[in-house]
């Protein structure tokens, strides 16, 4: 029974036990044939074997070689053709290996973009820190497969190193970003009372201090405003312009600060009786302007009036016990009959001294009314 021969070392060993009865010729085309068998079976493995994992564009190349190595197995032995699948070969792994390089180039973009995002949603968020450790253990639990690129292990290192960066600045920015708002925070209460003080000493600058009536420089203001409205809608005013009789007088008998006291309320008379919408003036020392408005001159008349009833039969109170009786004497103007507020003024002026000369604590009106 003859036994079955798989390879070359059994038919060596084979030969030797038979070579009793078989001729050499007859085992040498034995063994050819068998070489060929496996050098087909061999050729038949090459496109598996050169066949490109990623890049297929030389798929074709290969295909050219093989069908040409199964037409002609012999060419196998050439060296041209060793070269060709070694060329081949090398093709294979370059192609692959751009492909490999830009795909993970593409990655680490996507990543860096990613991580760009990350930081600043860290940065802005309360609970940045818990959120830094959720990320941090994501990473350390990301499995790299043995075979990935060495890129994808180099950008793994990167991330990792990138964490640990954000996580020892993280607090730094904290602390300075705590810092910045307190600053902020005072900065802007400052700007605040700044504004405040601002807007004070804008009033005071136009309000007289010892009466809180308006001084010299806001009636000047103020006046403009009621002629505008005079002129453009016709809307009357009268100027009264007051003097307190004797002051000197009340000063040296009573002292300069019973003087303070008598201007300080006397203004306040003036202030209480007249209307929201009049204006009143400590024009200087114990000179007062107001501008009365209304409809009917009557108005003017009634409102003086009751200024007069209530200081002549007033008397200031001083420390307790010192009671000081004031006069005074006005002029009153009504701007109507005058061409410019200015006249309107002065005639007011010149009837005040009129007042004065005509024996005082006496109020005379450009329409030769008097009240005594
Ligand atoms: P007449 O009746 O003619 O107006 O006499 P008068 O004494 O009121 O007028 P005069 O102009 O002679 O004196 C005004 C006085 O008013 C002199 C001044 O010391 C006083 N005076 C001016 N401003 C103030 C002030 O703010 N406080 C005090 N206490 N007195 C003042
Ligand atoms: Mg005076
Ligand atoms: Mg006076």
């Amino acid at each position: 029974m003859e036994e079955n021969i798989n390879n070359l070392d059994q038919l060596e060993n084979d030969k030797k036990a038979k070579s009793s009865f078989i001729s050499h010729d007859l085992l040498i085309s034995t063994k050819s044939e068998l070489q060929n068998i496996e050098i087909l079976k061999f050729i038949t493995y090459l496109p598996e074997l050169l066949k490109p994992s990623i890049e297929q564009s030389i798929y074709h190349k290969i295909e050219e070689v093989v069908f040409e190595l199964m037409k002609t197995p012999e060419k196998l032995d050439d060296e041209s053709m060793i070269n060709k699948l070694i060329n081949i070969t090398n093709e294979r792994v370059d192609l692959d290996r751009a492909v490999f390089k830009s795909k993970s180039e593409d990655i680490k973009k996507f990543i860096a973009l990613l991580m760009k995002e990350y930081e600043n949603s860290l940065l802005l968020s309360d609970n940045s820190s818990s959120k830094l450790e959720i990320f941090k253990n994501d990473l350390e639990s990301l499995e790299i497969s043995e075979h990935s690129n060495r890129e994808l292990r180099i950008l793994h290192a990167k991330l990792a190193d990138l964490i640990y960066n954000i996580e020892t600045n993280l607090d730094d920015s904290k602390v300075q970003l705590k810092k910045g708002k307190e600053t902020c925070s005072k900065l802007e209460k400052n700007i605040v009372k700044l504004q405040d003080d601002l807007e004070k000493l804008k009033i005071e600058k136009d309000i007289d201090f010892l009466t809180g009536a308006l001084n010299r420089r806001g009636y000047t203001s103020v006046i403009l405003k009621v002629e505008n409205r005079f002129v453009t809608f016709n809307s009357n005013y009268a100027i009264i312009f007051i003097d307190i009789d004797n002051f000197k007088e009340i000063n040296d008998e009573n002292g300069h600060e019973c003087g303070d006291v008598i201007l300080k309320s006397f203004s306040t008379i003036l202030k209480k009786l007249m209307r929201e919408e009049d204006v009143l003036c400590r024009y200087g020392g114990e000179e007062f302007v107001i501008l009365v408005s209304y409809t009917e001159e009557e108005e003017v008349y009634k409102y003086i009036k009751r200024v007069k009833e209530i200081i002549d039969s007033h008397k200031f109170i001083y420390n307790k016990d010192l009671r000081v009786k004031v006069g005074f004497s006005a002029g009153v103007a009504y701007r109507t009959k005058y061409n410019s507020y200015e006249d309107a003024m002065k005639y007011a002026d010149i009837l005040l001294y009129k007042a004065k000369h005509e024996g005082k604590s006496r109020i005379i009106f450009d329409n030769s009314k008097v009240l005594v």
